[in-house]
């Protein structure tokens, strides 16, 4: 029996935003602060083999993750200017 697949079952408590094709979560083992995955709910091997609308949808979780990401780097600079 094959492992399954981490990726095509997402835990909901580590999914921070999600659409209908796609979801966004923290990686367990980042590479740099902040590093955030974007996940197809279809099982595909690329980016490139996603339909026009699974690629428009994880496009609009980047914009979703970079506007979450600028959050938490402000809040995180207003506190420790205090
Ligand atoms: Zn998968």
């Amino acid at each position: 029996m094959s492992t399954p697949c981490i990726f095509c079952f997402p835990s909901p408590e580590k999914t921070l935003f999600s659409n209908m094709y796609a979801y966004c979560r923290f990686d367990d083992y980042p590479v740099t602060p902040g590093h955030l995955l974007i996940i197809p709910y279809r099982h595909i091997i690329s980016f490139f083999d996603a339909t026009n609308e699974e690629q428009a949808a994880m496009m609009e979780l980047v914009r979703s993750g970079k506007e979450y990401l600028d959050g938490l780097i402000r809040s995180f600079v207003s506190v420790k200017r205090c």
